[in-house]
């Protein structure tokens, strides 16, 4: 190929070319483009036979810097992105690639460099990456706010319907018991009438925080199952176990003393009915809501403020 057509190339080039020369510890531009006198605002004779150190201003806290000053060193080829600053003082990133020439006894005498400007790419990068982050912060409050109760902050019924479809899928693996425990507020319709809906409201707090700090166990939770109903989900209990964490729990809420006017004790009580099930066979079905629910009713109808679970 014709020498003329080479030189037309790299004249012509939209990206900015230079060749620098080795001369010790300097490294001075002998040549560069047209490209490049306009994409930096500086005229050829201004720059050539000095180092072009001046493209970074005073913004040499790079990490790209250090990888070209190495590949200089080294006599090798590299690629970075650098905030390089124009004669009238504007940055732009400069996407600098640096390949080494060889003389015949393989020293270094040049580098060529070829420099594009990226400003718009990393621009639209940071904004990206802005916006990705924005969004996973987003996506992450809606979905801690989709499992979480409005008005008393525990898990909610769609989570906890969630986890006990996830929880029975694994338990015939693990072979572990699930235990579930209903619970329903006694008494509460009148506790309304007498103290109002937003003294209601102020006493299913109340309840859900004080359930919420009776286990300890992180496999352990619960979630408000309806209105004035809570749900508690467990695993390896013995049905001993249960029975003694459902009168536990009766307990505890009496123990607030929330007067209750309605209430034969004067005070805000539970009622807790409890199934306890095992589940050796992946294909029997559940039937732990059905009999939690039933034993529930079993509570209620034996005098309330205790718990209850149906005969084995
Ligand atoms: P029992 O002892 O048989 O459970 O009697 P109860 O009055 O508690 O039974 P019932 O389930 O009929 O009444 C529940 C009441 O709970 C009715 C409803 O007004 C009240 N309730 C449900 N959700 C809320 C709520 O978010 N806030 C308040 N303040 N009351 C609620
Ligand atoms: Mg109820
Ligand atoms: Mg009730």
């Amino acid at each position: 190929m014709k020498l003329e057509i080479l030189k037309q190339a790299v004249m012509d080039s939209r990206d900015g070319i230079t060749i620098s020369e080795m001369r010790g510890d300097e490294n001075p531009l002998i040549f560069v483009n047209p490209a490049f006198e306009q994409l930096t605002g500086y005229a050829f004779e201004e720059i050539t036979e000095i180092d072009c150190r001046y493209l970074q201003n005073d913004d040499r806290e790079q990490a790209g810097i250090e990888v070209v000053r190495r590949a200089i060193a080294a006599g090798e080829y590299c690629l970075v992105t650098l905030r390089n600053y124009r004669r009238d003082g504007s940055m732009f990133w400069n996407e600098l690639s640096l390949s080494p020439i060889f003389d015949n006894q393989g020293a270094v005498t040049n580098f060529i460099g070829i420099q594009k400007d990226v400003t718009a790419r990393v621009l639209l990068e940071e904004e990206l990456i802005g916006k990705t982050r924005t969004l996973e912060n987003t996506a992450e409050n809606l979905a801690a706010l989709a499992m979480r109760d409005g008005l008393t902050g525990i898990y909610n019924r769609r989570f906890f319907d969630a986890q006990l479809q996830i929880q029975e899928k694994v338990a015939p693996r693990t072979q572990a018991a699930l235990t579930l425990l209903m619970i329903d507020v006694d008494h509460f319709k009148e506790f309304n009438t007498v103290y109002g809906h937003p003294g209601g409201d102020t006493a299913l707090r109340s309840v859900a925080h004080t359930l919420d700090q009776s286990f300890t166990r992180a496999s352990d939770f619960v979630a408000r199952y309806g209105g004035e109903e809570f749900a508690i989900l467990s695993t390896g209990l013995t049905l001993d176990n249960a029975r003694r964490f459902a009168d536990a729990l009766c307990a505890r809420i009496r123990s607030l003393r929330i007067p209750h006017a309605g209430a034969p004790s004067g005070f805000l009580t539970i009622s807790v009915g409890y199934a306890v099930q095992t589940y050796l066979d992946k294909d029997q079905p559940s039937t732990l809501v059905e009999r939690a629910d039933k034993a529930l009713y079993l509570a209620k109808a034996e005098g309330r403020d205790r718990s209850s679970t149906l005969p084995q």
